[in-house]
């Protein structure tokens, strides 16, 4: 059965229902006037051409034998039924075939909305203004009941969006239900200023609104000869101002130079066989570089932006994992080299018949785990970044001294990290700078993990008087198409680096690109940061910069 879409009912900005929008309620005061005129016009000349009838009667004079004025008159009624038609008509025809609210049906289990039906735009949430979301929200009554189906569980949550054919309607009508289910009010999580189609299918599964992330602006970046204005999420107080001072510190000391070593993704399913020999031969079989051209064709097919790049083996008893490494242009690639290395095995089921595949991914690849595989061999973008920072501009702008932080750099981010027994954890903070750039251009948070394993090295150099800092960067995995990357703000902020999308002239630049300015800005953060512990200064700014003076007691 059909649940049509009803005229949805226009809200106020307090969320009030308007009254029904008939033409007699929205118009000026002079129409009134107009409309009171005609309707004169009109019963006057009514009541003028019946009495002139009954005379013609009464003195049989034919009808139709019409005088200067009876013709005057007969104008007058057809101009005045022009008009009352053309005013009032067109609402008593829509009353006629709108259909009555108890038309509208819903089954329970099987709504279909019809998509011929007009679909009026929904305003079903009303808000005081675009930026206070403290406001209650209203659901249109007429969305109601199908809140209430979701809340008895009648409607799949989950379905709301392909029943509706409306994303924004069905966020609106899911984030009520889950008030309602739960309890609580989501007043604070704005629903409003978002594109909810544009994550349909590729984002977020199930929005009930977006959480705000304010976005801060470190730089400018001097990094391989240009400039950049590098954009960071975060509520980290002090972290933006830090990174900022570690870019004029690179930029007033000639800028950083990047080096880009590996642009590869990984995938790695696990296979298994009845023997361990059965293991081994499929291990020869795939690094035996007389069958990487065979495997290669096989993998390309998938995109024309994913190439093979090399495949390498490790045993475990009879189970075999096998890592497929890739080229993937501007996307990050988890999905491109995935597509590959399912071609991959698919050939492989002629001559390996007895291969059985556990898992398109084995965890040797590795993705968003802590794993020494990607400290080693790199996975996405494998980075060097190196700045020489004048002795001058290590007093002035970072408020420290070359050996103190050479020393403090030893002890900390080498030995110290040493001692924690890290893995890829030779930095000091390398993980806030890539999460807040990762935040801020639509990357896969998540891959934060392995991103920001960094070793951050600090030596004297010309006679020790300036430092020579770097940082390396194995695993810097980034895209500037696909995932997030193609959302309203976080395109504006690839934008913004001059990077979005897929690049016109090289594919793949756009993504290197964007590694570099991650590892550039992780350079400038652990420039920053080490000077302010070696200056003893990090308590003292993060009291001055993470405390705000509000009454926090006022806040509820
Ligand atoms: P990922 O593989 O990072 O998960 P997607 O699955 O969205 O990302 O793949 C990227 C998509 O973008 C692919 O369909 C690919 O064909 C397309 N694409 C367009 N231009 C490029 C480019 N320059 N580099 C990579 N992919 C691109």
């Amino acid at each position: 059965m059909d649940v049509r879409r009803r005229p949805i009912k226009p809200t106020t900005t307090t969320g009030e229902l308007l009254k029904p929008s008939k033409p007699s309620d929205t118009v000026p005061p002079s129409v009134y006037l107009t409309n009171g005129l005609f309707f004169t016009i009109f019963f006057s000349v009514m009541y003028f051409l019946l009495h002139r009838w009954r005379e013609k009667i009464r003195n049989s004079v034919p009808l139709h034998v019409l005088t200067l004025s009876d013709l005057a008159a007969v104008l007058s009624l057809i101009a005045s039924v022009v008009y009352l038609v053309g005013f009032f008509g067109i609402e008593f025809l829509q009353s006629i075939f709108r259909p009555s609210p108890d038309s509208w049906e819903i089954e329970n289990d099987n709504i279909n909305i019809t998509m011929d039906e007009p679909m009026i735009k929904p305003c079903a949430h009303a808000f005081m203004d675009n930026n206070n979301n403290n406001k209650p929200s209203t659901i249109d009554e007429d969305d109601q009941e199908i809140v209430n189906l979701v809340v008895t569980g009648s409607l799949p949550s989950y379905a709301l969006e392909s029943k509706l054919g409306d994303c924004k309607r069905a966020a609106a009508i899911r984030r009520e239900a889950l008030e309602r289910i739960t309890g609580k009010s989501l007043s604070g999580l704005p629903l409003e200023g978002f594109d909810y189609d544009s994550i349909l299918g590729q984002c977020c599964e199930m929005p009930v609104g977006y959480v705000q992330i304010p976005v801060g602006i470190a730089g400018p970046l001097l990094l391989n000869g240009a400039e950049f204005s590098v954009p960071m999420a975060t509520t980290e107080g002090c972290l933006v101002a830090s990174t900022n001072r570690g870019c004029k510190a690179i930029y007033v000391s000639g800028g950083a130079t990047c080096v880009l070593l590996k642009d590869g993704m990984t995938r790695a399913p696990v296979v298994r066989f009845g023997t361990v020999k059965r293991a081994a031969e499929l291990k020869h079989f795939l690094e035996d570089p007389l069958n990487f051209d065979t495997l290669a064709v096989v993998f390309n097919k998938s995109s024309r932006f994913g190439r093979l790049q090399s495949v390498k083996c490790a045993i475990a008893g009879k189970n075999l994992y096998v890592r497929f490494c890739c080229s993937t242009g501007d996307a990050m690639g988890m999905n491109m080299v995935s597509k590959g290395v399912q071609n991959v095995l698919d050939f492989l089921h002629s001559d390996f018949p007895d291969m059985d595949v556990m898992g398109i991914s084995g965890n040797y690849c590795s993705d968003k785990k802590p794993a020494a595989i990607n400290w080693i061999e790199g996975r996405g973008k494998s980075v060097v970044c190196e700045a020489v920072i004048k002795e001058e501009v290590v007093q002035k702008v970072l408020k420290t001294t070359v050996a103190a932080l050479v020393e403090l750099n030893m002890l900390k981010n080498l030995t110290g990290s040493a001692m924690a027994g890290a893995l890829g954890g030779f930095n000091a903070h390398a993980s806030n700078i890539v999460s807040a750039v990762y935040l801020a251009t639509g990357q896969d948070p998540a891959q934060n993990v392995e991103s920001s394993h960094c070793i951050t090295m600090m030596e004297a150099v010309n006679d020790g008087r300036d430092l020579h800092i770097s940082v390396t960067m194995p695993s810097i995995e980034v895209g500037t198409v696909g995932g997030g990357t193609q959302l309203a703000s976080q395109s504006a902020c690839l934008n913004l680096l001059s990077v979005k999308g897929a690049s016109k002239d090289e594919p793949g630049s756009n993504a290197r690109v964007l590694a570099t300015i991650v590892a550039g800005s992780v350079l400038a953060g652990e420039l920053s940061l080490m000077s302010a512990i070696s200056a003893g200064q990090l308590v003292k700014s993060h009291m001055k910069y993470n405390r705000s003076t509000r009454d926090m007691s006022k806040l509820t």
